[in-house]
Formats: C-alpha cells, structure tokens, sequence
C-alpha cells in the first residue's frame, strides 16, 4: 500500500505532481535510507486544491447526512481489512514498532471513521420555546476546513481532523507533516473507494510554508493544527487575517501523580505507557512523574526492572518495544535535552545514550531513559522533550503536588493514581489539563474529547465537540402572526 514514488498530491480526486516540480525526501527512521520521494506543493497547488473542494462541498453539504455517515464506514471497514497493510506503512514512515501501530493508529482511524460515521445523521440543533413565534438553531458545515498534522501519529491526526469534518459537510484539504506523508493518501485512496466524492479530501504535501498557505487563504473557514507550541503562534496569527476559526493541539508536559495508596505495579505501568510507548513521541505524556516519597524507592525499583526488560530495535520486528526517533535531527535534540538533564545536575537512574550497536547504527535510537534527583526549574522537567526520557520527582504533600504539577505553561493531560476516590476527583478537578486520567494513562478512546488548556492549545477534537468545532450554529427566528413594528 506504499504510494507510488514519488508521492504525488491528491487534488480532486486526481494525483498530480507540483506544479512548481519541486520534491522533497521521506527517509525510514530506522535506517536513514531514502522511502520515497515527495511532491512538494507551490501556492498554485494549494489553490486548486481549496478550488476543488470548494466546488465539491456544496453537493456535499446537501447529500443526506445518513449517506455520508454510510461512506464513512464503509471507509473504516476498509481500513480494517487492510489493517497489517497500512500498519507497515505507518511503521516504515514513522518508525513506530509494528506491535504498536495496527491497533494505535489503523484501529483508531477506523474507530474515527466509525464514531463519526455513525453520529453523522444525528447532528441537529434545537427548538426554542417562545411562546408565539418559533425559533430554531441549526448546525450547518463551516464550508472549506484546512488540516495541519504533526508527525506522531500521520493517520490517526489525518482521520481525527477530516472525519468529523466530512462527518458536518465539509471538505478537507490536508497538509501531513513532511516528516511522514505516506499514510494521508493511503486515507485518500481508501476514502475514495468507499465512494466520497472527488474533492471533498484533498492532500497537499510540503513543508511549514505549506501550512501557511492554507492558514493564509481565503477560501479556507477553518484550520485545525497539530503541532509545536511555536507553530500554533505563528497559525494563530496568520489566521488572523482572514479571521479563521483555528484549533491546536500542541505540545505538553504533563504531570503524572502516583500517590502513596496507589497499585504500584499499575503506576509503573501507566508511566512507562506515559513515556516510552512510541519512543515518547506522544503529546500528552506524563513526562513530570511525581512520586510519593514513601514508596519511591520501591516505585523506582518496579520501573527499573521492567525497563531493562524494553527491546529496542527493528520497528518491523513484532518483539520489538522501542523504535527508532523521527528524524536524526530529532534524535540529537532528544540527546540534547538528555546532556542538559546531567549538566544541570539530575542523575540519570538509566539509559541515556544513543543506541547504535549492530542494526541499530544508521537509525535514530535513543535508549528509555530515566532521571531522578531533579528540580522542578530544571530544562528537562520544564520543556517538552518528545523522546523516551522521563523524570521521577518526588512529592510528601498533596497541595503541594497540585501546585507543582500546574507550574507549567502547558495543560494537555495529567495522570493520578491512587486507590482513594475521593482524593482522584478532588485532586482531578484542581489539575490545569484538559484530559484527566485516573489510574491509567494516555487512553484516547474516540467518544471522550481530548484536547488542551493553557499554551498547549485550544479546541477539542473526538466526541459531540467536534461536531461543534466543524459546524457553525444559525439562529432562525419565524413569526407566526403580523410584525408588531411602531413604524
Ligand atoms: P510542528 O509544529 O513542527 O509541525 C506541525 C505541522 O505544522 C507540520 O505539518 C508542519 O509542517 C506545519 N507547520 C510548520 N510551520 C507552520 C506554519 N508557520 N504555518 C502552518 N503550518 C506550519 O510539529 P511536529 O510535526 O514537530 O510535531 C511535534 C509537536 O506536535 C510536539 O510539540 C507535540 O507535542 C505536538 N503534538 C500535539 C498533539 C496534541 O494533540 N496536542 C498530538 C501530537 C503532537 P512541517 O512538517 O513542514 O514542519
């Protein structure tokens, strides 16, 4: 299911190349090797790609919404009948091991593709009682929306994006990162088959300069962005122009609370979940670890143990556990932050190193890595990592942990394990975060809505409000008797 080299864009349901004839490289993490060449749209492209869905939304718009609910899912059957195919896909492009991505990021498309699908038919708004006159609110689609992916996770941001957007009536034109361009248009190709109409998604690929364009143009109503704190800046002012509606979802550093009562073997696991799957390249990971003291050392004991046991190695390889970093760039500022972390006087309890013995030499492996003896001003309990480095802090009080855990810019998800009830919600509701999870940890099931608080952004995606973040709301007002005017 690779698509063909080089990558071409999909506008209007046709593959093209750029009109500039420009093209970029996508390289396979675990060996720097070439995977496919790319094209790399120009402002032309982009305008015929917002041309082309803006002449398909309106039919779109005015198709049954239980019809575009059905082609939804019958896109999601798809993409599980071709789950290992695509999964290798993602695995070659992302580096994510292949024991991860079937059912982190096939799975969680179609379950997208699915939920969407299914509430496509049941958007609707309300009736106001007046009295006399009758008035209604109605969702109608937003026209054009632009999407803006990060790297972490191609398919699974492609589908949370374009699903609830094509869900409302809209049509989509999607910029993956260039990091990872692949899986896009294996969403195209798939989304086509179940029978969406050419135009209504679209895959423009390049770099930021593409981004902008779509941020920047005036056929667009809203774009809908993944990415670093410093890009959500710069969408949000360039959005400004043309007055867009925009959400982000950025970055984070997200505190993970293990109190003193907790299931200790399950708070290991939920911080190792909250670290080390996909190499850290998560968002919303617990990467401030605050432990009680009391049961630190055994806490630290457990986590250690189980760590040495992690395999790093070949992403296709189903034993595998952790695969290669993104990019080599992305590996020396991982290993960058990891030097900052011992300069500044953490001890580094394990890892720590690139990892290039044998196989591993031309990729980017970067070994689980864990810090103690920490202080909270220090670079790597205060900015956001994206590698498998985690710190352990620990806490005696709990005033005192909610304090420290909302001294961050960020509020993406915060993690809280103990076994007291009481303390989970009274302390959940004093955490800056826009997703909360008690004794587990970065569970994203598609009916709960995730999204940000704080400078790790605004807007929720998944759920009924994203249904409410890809329509807009008409207000209609109908007088039933004669107009009472004192002119
Ligand atoms: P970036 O912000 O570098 O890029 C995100 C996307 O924005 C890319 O497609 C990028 O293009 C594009 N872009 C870059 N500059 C601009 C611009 N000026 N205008 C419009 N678009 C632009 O993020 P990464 O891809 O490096 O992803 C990692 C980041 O994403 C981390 O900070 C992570 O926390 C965050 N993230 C947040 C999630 C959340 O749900 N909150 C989930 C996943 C990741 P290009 O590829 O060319 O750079």
């Amino acid at each position: 299911m690779l698509p063909p080299d080089p990558v071409p864009l999909y506008i209007g349901g046709v593959r093209r190349n750029a009109e500039s004839g420009a093209t970029f490289d996508t390289l396979n993490p675990a060996t720097n090797a070439l995977l496919r060449r790319v094209q790399r749209a120009c402002e032309a492209d982009v305008d015929a790609a917002v041309d082309a869905a803006q002449r398909a939304q309106t039919a779109w718009a005015a198709t049954a919404p239980v019809e575009r609910g059905r082609i939804l899912r019958r896109a999601a059957r798809i993409l599980r009948d071709r789950r290992d195919e695509i999964a290798r896909v993602e695995t070659l492009d992302t580096g994510r091991p292949i024991a991860e991505t079937p059912e982190a990021d096939v799975d969680s498309a179609a379950d997208c593709l699915e939920f969407f699908g299914g509430i496509a038919a049941g958007v609707r708004g309300e009736h106001i009682d007046l009295g006399g006159p009758f008035a209604y609110t109605k969702r109608e689609p937003l026209g054009v929306c632009g999407g803006i992916g990060a790297w972490n996770y191609p398919i699974q941001i492609a589908a949370w994006k374009s699903a609830p957007a094509l869900a409302c009536g809209n049509a989509m034109v999607f910029k993956p990162a260039e990091l990872t361009p692949l899986t896009a248009c294996v969403l195209h190709d798939v989304l086509a088959e179940a029978g969406l109409p050419e135009g209504l998604f679209n895959v423009v690929h390049g770099f930021g300069d593409t981004g902008q364009m779509l941020t920047r143009h005036p056929g667009i109503a809203k774009v809908s962005l993944t990415g670093e704190v410093g890009t959500g800046k710069k969408v949000m002012a360039d959005a400004a122009e043309t007055l867009k509606v925009v959400t982000m979802e950025l970055g984070g550093k997200s505190p993970l609370i293990v109190f003193d009562d907790a299931h200790l073997d399950n708070a290991v696991g939920g911080a190792m979940l909250g670290n080390f799957f996909s190499q850290g390249e998560i968002c919303s990971n617990g990467t401030r670890v605050f432990v009680h003291a009391d049961v630190l050392e055994d806490f630290l004991d457990r986590l250690c143990a189980r760590t040495e046991r992690m395999r790093l190695g070949d992403p296709l390889d189903p034993e595998t556990d952790v695969g290669p970093l993104i990019s080599r760039e992305h590996m020396e500022r991982v290993l960058g932050f990891i030097d900052s972390g011992t300069r500044e006087g953490a001890r580094l309890l394990m890892g720590g190193e690139r990892a290039q013995a044998g196989a591993l030499a031309d990729g980017n492996y970067v070994q689980p890595t864990i810090f103690v003896d920490a202080s909270d001003d220090m670079t790597i309990v205060r900015e956001e990592i994206f590698g498998p480095v985690m710190t352990v802090l620990p806490f005696r009080d709990e005033a005192e942990v909610v304090e420290r855990a909302n001294a961050t810019p960020y509020g993406l998800a915060a993690g809280v394990f103990t076994n007291d009830l009481t303390r989970a919600h009274r302390v959940v509701g004093k955490l800056d975060a826009g997703t909360c999870w008690v004794n587990a940890y970065n569970l994203t099931p598609i009916e709960m809505p995730f999204g940000p608080v704080k400078q790790s952004g605004f807007g929720r995606e998944n759920g009924w409000a994203a249904i409410e973040a890809y329509t807009r709301l008409k207000s209609v007002y109908v007088e039933m008797g004669d107009v009472e005017s004192p002119y």
